[in-house]
């Protein structure tokens, strides 16, 4: 079984139909979460996730998209939900608002279990590669995962312990590690064993760079994807 990992695609259309070229084919997708916000094709990111058939969590971005409550966003981020809110049709907004908090995935006796935060706040927290290995061991008590998928941080890792294994595949639309390729992973699965390749995919910043503009969301949501953070 081959599956793509994704998370964090922010409404950035170009990186995400990179992505899907550079993967090949697959079995399954997987997305931890934050298919919509900070950037300018909310709709059609949508459509790609319903049509290509990906099995998603809600993330806070896209709960706030649906809710329109952007209480603790920082400025830039609260406009472009905003914004977001308006660009999407009643349909995917619906669409957004059925995504669960949690997913769990019995993939050839492996249990998968993904959220957009962490299990102890599936939306909110951050757990970045400084903290996941001291919460390993935790996470994966808790949800019983042999392999627990993470997304919000943008940052990408794969910690491994005796009970299984955290990844967090890294952002498609908006990396923070310095590199501004479309981060993602391909996990197969066989026979009961796990082997993961993260991947990064280039894309045309520019042409996103200028959807940002003509959509009118805050300058500084273009530039930070030539920089990636
Ligand atoms: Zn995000």
């Amino acid at each position: 079984m081959r599956l793509l990992v994704v998370s964090d695609v922010h409404s950035n259309l170009q990186a995400l139909r990179r992505v899907l070229e550079d993967a090949g084919l697959f079995d399954l997708a997987i997305c931890a979460g934050d298919i919509v916000g900070y950037g300018p094709d909310p709709i059609k990111c949508v459509e790609t996730f319903v049509e290509r058939g990906f099995r998603c969590v809600a993330g806070n971005h896209d709960a706030a998209v649906v809710t329109g409550d952007v209480l603790g966003f920082n400025p830039y981020a609260a406009e472009a939900i905003s914004i977001n809110r308006l660009l999407l049709d009643d349909e995917r907004r619906m669409w957004l608002g059925r995504l669960p908090v949690r997913l769990m995935l019995n993939i050839e006796g492996v249990k998968v279990v993904v959220f957009h935060g962490s299990p102890r706040d599936p939306l909110n927290e951050y757990v970045f590669p400084m903290e996941v290995s001291h919460l390993a061991v935790e996470f994966l008590d808790v949800t019983g995962a042999d392999l627990l998928i993470l997304g919000h941080t943008h940052v990408p890792y794969v910690q491994r312990s005796g009970l299984g294994m955290i990844v967090n595949p890294g952002s498609v639309g908006q990396p923070r590690d310095l590199d501004p390729r479309a981060s993602y992973m391909i996990i197969e699965v066989e026979e009961g064993e796990v082997s993961i390749d993260h991947r990064r995919a280039e894309y045309d910043v520019d042409e996103v760079a200028s959807r940002i503009r003509h959509q009118r969301l805050p300058d500084v949501l273009a530039t930070r994807l030539y920089y990636g953070r």
